[in-house]
């Protein structure tokens, strides 16, 4: 359904941060407080519909994605299924994402192999310092073969997170968790699941550098920060050895695209650079285009 010659970008990650049928969960005020405060433009919480028509105005399509850290937190997500069932209603220019807590261990891949095959779910999102996982624990296993068996892309939060900054004990939250050197295992063990390392991984930039230049099916999102704030050496690799492997993402609701885009055209980025990470590369690495043949 989506069109990607009349898009002008492709945001690959976003958030489904609020569920329409749910009732608020009392248990997660505490970290949305804490999350308002350390990103200070955050927009509060549109719903999907809301967010779809923000994308369709401006001729963009998102990825969106719940994070299920239910076992870790004990939080509520977002379901699945209502994610998957609104961004049905917008497929010109929204593709669903699914995540699953790696701890629902059997039940989890049930459900992520009914996601797959009831609402043709494009990939999934980890948080492994939320969901409190090593992501080369073979606990995840199960789901990662399922997920590379139908060729789909995994993305996993890499890096420092917003979520918990400022709470006591930052909310239980371990960085340690999401050190991308880590995937290093899985993109070894996983060779045909296109694995997605989320942010500039501070402070383990270079490691992330590292295992996308070394393993062919690694890509870097570049969402979370403003641009205004990438390291040197992450434009650099931009710039050269990445430039087929980076990729345009926002982390909406918490940077606007509006501020991402603005913020990146003032970066040294080469003019012919610039349209493969907003789109090109996640066209290819979502197959959004026909294969021809
Ligand atoms: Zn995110």
């Amino acid at each position: 359904m989506i069109n990607v010659d009349q898009l002008v970008a492709i945001d690959i990650h976003t958030h489904a941060e609020k569920s329409c049928r749910m009732p608020t969960d009392d248990e997660a005020q505490a970290m949305e407080e804490a999350k308002k405060k350390y990103f200070k433009h955050a927009t509060g919480q549109p719903s999907i519909p809301e967010i779809a028509s923000y994308y369709r105005e401006r001729r963009m399509a998102c990825v969106i994605f719940p994070v299920d850290s239910e076992c870790a937190t004990g939080m509520h997500r977002v379901p699945n299924d209502e994610v998957a069932e609104l961004v049905a209603q917008n497929s010109d220019v929204m593709i669903p994402f699914a995540s699953i807590d790696p701890h629902k261990g059997k039940m989890g891949v049930r459900e992520a192999r009914r996601l797959i095959e009831e609402y043709g779910v494009k990939g999934f999102k980890f948080h492994p310092s939320i969901q409190a996982f090593y992501p080369n624990d073979r606990l995840a296993y199960p789901l990662y073969e399922l997920i590379a068996e139908h060729g789909l892309p995994a993305l996993f939060h890499t890096g420092q997170t917003g979520i918990g900054a400022g709470m006591p004990g930052g909310g239980n939250v371990r960085l340690k968790y999401s050190n991308p050197m880590l995937l290093d295992d899985v993109a070894a063990d996983f060779p045909d699941m296109p694995i997605i390392l989320a942010h500039p991984s501070f402070p383990w930039q270079e490691e992330a550098l590292s295992v996308a230049t070394h393993k062919p099916q690694v890509y870097i999102d570049l969402s979370g920060w403003s641009p205004k704030y990438f390291p040197p050496i992450l434009i650099q690799y931009a710039n050269t050895l990445l430039k087929h492997k980076m990729l345009f993402g926002s982390d909406f609701p918490l940077i606007t695209p509006d501020r991402w885009l603005a913020d990146f055209a003032k970066i040294p980025i080469k003019d012919e650079v610039r349209p493969l990470i907003l789109k090109e590369n996640a066209v290819r690495l979502l197959k959004l285009r026909p294969e021809t043949v």
